[in-house]
């Protein structure tokens, strides 16, 4: 056990975390050179295209150092806020940290909100200021930031280059001398913690652990503690780049677990493993059942689809307990599906998959969070759908969850940046200078308010120039209404939302506007309405045209003629009929992006 690292890599996104670990890799001979697929630890495509790790994994490296071998295991963690829980747990597996920081771009909200989250469980730190290749490099300032953050002394901190490789020996180097091996009773009962699973069509659930106290062995009958349910050990074992299966996993090891389990629901992030005779007495500290906090109907766009979007969200769901859905049907969408995110990133990889991955055409609705409505006998009902909002006489109070949110930005762009953050009924809650002209601000605010229309207008406000990152905080008492959206008199459940009172007036207004412009003019004028209850608040009209694109042909040319009703098709299948209105697809998410 003295000779094992465990130790995860936390960044900002886009600092260098995966090119990192590749070179760490690299220089281990884990991995061939001329194999080395470009970051090994992201996965999917969709990780590599997005330049985000979705999943955190982990990999095992043999290294020799001052005459001795050791194992260092490195768990990569996922790096966006919407999965901060499994960061957390990643994190908790951990006896050290690789500090990440982009020497251009200096320290981020994510990387305070990582830091802090190692501080927490006491890692061993070590800052690494990276890309130093680059032209644009400030390293000597970005030192000045993290002694500020980590009060270090400068001597700590290394330099490095994913990219060139400079650096990357002294920080195997350290983490060899710095990062305390594992502690933990070899000879107590076992206790393991889950901080990852994934999904193998061929083998089930492959959960990955990493063991506090005992060890576990081939065969072994096992409990995960907070699901109560017992396994047979199919098969344990470390993991190499694939899985290198083992008679045994020690104390203080990384490994995997395979024992016949079909769907992510069964295995738990941050769940314990024990045995079924002589169990550890208590589960490992920090458990919790992630909950969605992002939700939307998703529809398929031909309702002969129904079917299969359902079997495309099972198999997503597999690889994915964090997705949740359940059958819903919209008067203007048909049946669809209300989907449960952990926010809107998560939402979005979800929607993209459904897309590439089993080819399905969806429309997504206007997502909104959960909220808890309290009726006047002091029942709580959770709200996840505008439809699913009961007769405001029947409520005595909703309340809505609030995040806490940091952003890190230069002076220049305060001014904007507070005034949005109000305007999305924010509260202040502090503001501090980090180093120079970089200064951080926190604000409470909604999060039903950040699922709307947040982060692209803090970047276009910013000009990109200010990170954000935020957890849920609490639940706080709010006067929500739900506001409809009529077209030619009839509501369109699809495009309701919950929205603020005070900001109802407003939204409806620039709702209508909005839809103004997407939906294109058709044989009759169509009246758009905002309503709350009985009341009109907005309304817009588009008007007729008499709409025969092939008449500018003068009955000339008919390939012509034909590639232009071509694509008249081709735009509507991105239509949908809403009465004897056509709706396009994107008027569904009109609100997102409202002026
Ligand atoms: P991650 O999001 O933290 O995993 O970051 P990646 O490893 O995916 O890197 C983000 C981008 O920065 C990619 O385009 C990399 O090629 C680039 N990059 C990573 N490390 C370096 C480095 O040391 N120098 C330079 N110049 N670019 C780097
Ligand atoms: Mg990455």
């Amino acid at each position: 056990m003295k000779n094992i690292r465990n130790f995860c890599i936390i960044a900002h996104i886009d600092h260098g975390k995966s090119t990192l670990a590749d070179r760490l890799l690299e220089f281990t001979k884990t991995i061939d050179s001329k194999d080395l697929q470009a970051q090994v630890l992201d996965s999917m495509d969709l990780e590599r295209e997005r330049g985000i790790t979705i999943k955190s994994t982990a990999v095992q490296m043999i290294y020799e150092y001052g005459g001795e071998k050791y194992t260092l295991n490195l768990i990569d963690t996922p790096g966006h806020v919407d999965f901060s829980y499994e960061v957390s747990r990643s994190i908790a597996a951990c006896e050290g940290a690789l500090l990440i920081v982009d020497a251009a771009q200096g320290i981020q909200a994510q990387t305070i909100s990582n830091v802090y989250m190692a501080i927490e469980h006491d890692l061993e730190i070590i800052p690494i200021i990276n890309k130093i290749d680059l032209e644009s490099a400030m390293p000597d300032e970005v030192e000045d930031q993290i002694v500020e953050l980590l009060g270090c002394p400068r001597t700590d901190i290394l330099r490095a280059s994913g990219k060139t490789g400079v650096g990357i020996e002294e920080i195997l180097a350290a983490v060899i001398e710095r990062v305390p091996a594992p502690t933990g009773d070899p000879d107590a009962p076992l206790q393991a913690l889950i901080f990852d699973s994934v999904f193998n069509p061929f083998r089930g659930i492959i959960a990955y652990f990493k063991i506090m106290n005992g060890s576990i062995a081939k065969g072994d009958l096992v409990k995960f503690v907070n699901t109560g349910k017992e396994y047979d050990a199919d098969e344990v074992g470390i993991l190499r780049l694939g899985m290198d299966p083992r008679q045994r996993v020690e104390c203080g090891n990384v490994g995997y677990i395979i024992s016949g389990i079909k769907t992510s629901k069964e295995v738990k992030v941050g769940d314990t493993i024990t045995h079924v005779k002589n169990p550890c007495d208590k589960a490992i500290a920090g458990f919790e059942e992630v909950k969605p906090m992002v939700f939307a109907g998703v529809y398929p766009i031909e309702s002969e689809e129904f079917e299969n979007l359902r079997a495309s969200l099972e198999k997503l769901q597999l690889n994915d307990a964090s997705l949740t859905f359940q059958p819903e049907s919209s008067v203007a969408l048909g049946f669809g599906f209300r989907c449960g995110f952990l926010g809107l990133l998560h939402m979005e990889i979800i929607q993209e998959r459904l897309e590439r991955e089993f080819d399905m055409d969806v429309i997504t609705t206007v997502p909104n969070v959960s909220y808890k409505v309290y009726d006047k006998k002091g029942n709580m009902k959770e709200v996840h759908n505008p439809a699913g909002l009961p007769d405001p006489t029947l409520i005595d109070h909703i309340d809505e969850p609030y995040i806490r949110s940091s952003i890190i930005t230069s002076t220049t762009y305060i001014g904007p940046i507070m005034t949005l953050c109000l305007g999305k009924r924010g509260i202040l809650i502090k503001q501090e200078y980090i180093s120079g002209d970089r200064v951080e601000i926190i604000f409470d605010l909604p999060l039903g308010e950040i699922v709307i229309d947040f982060y692209d207008k803090l970047k276009s406000i910013s000009k990109g120039y200010a990170s954000f990152d935020y957890h849920i905080h609490d639940f706080r008492p709010s006067k929500l209404v739900k506001l409809d959206i009529l077209l030619n008199g009839e509501p369109v459940d699809a495009l309701s939302t919950l929205t603020h009172a005070d900001n109802a007036q407003s939204f409806g207004r620039r709702m209508c506007e909005k839809l103004k412009e997407l939906i294109p003019r058709q044989q009759f004028d169509i009246a758009i309405q905002a309503a709350i209850g009985a009341k009109i608040i907005a309304r817009e009209t588009v008007k007729a045209v008499r709409k025969d694109v092939t008449a500018k042909c003068y009955g000339g040319d008919i390939s012509r003629k034909r590639k232009l009703l071509e694509k008249q098709k081709e735009g509507k299948k991105r239509m949908k009929q809403v009465g004897n209105v056509e709706v396009p697809q994107k008027a569904f998410l009109a609100v997102l992006k409202l002026d």
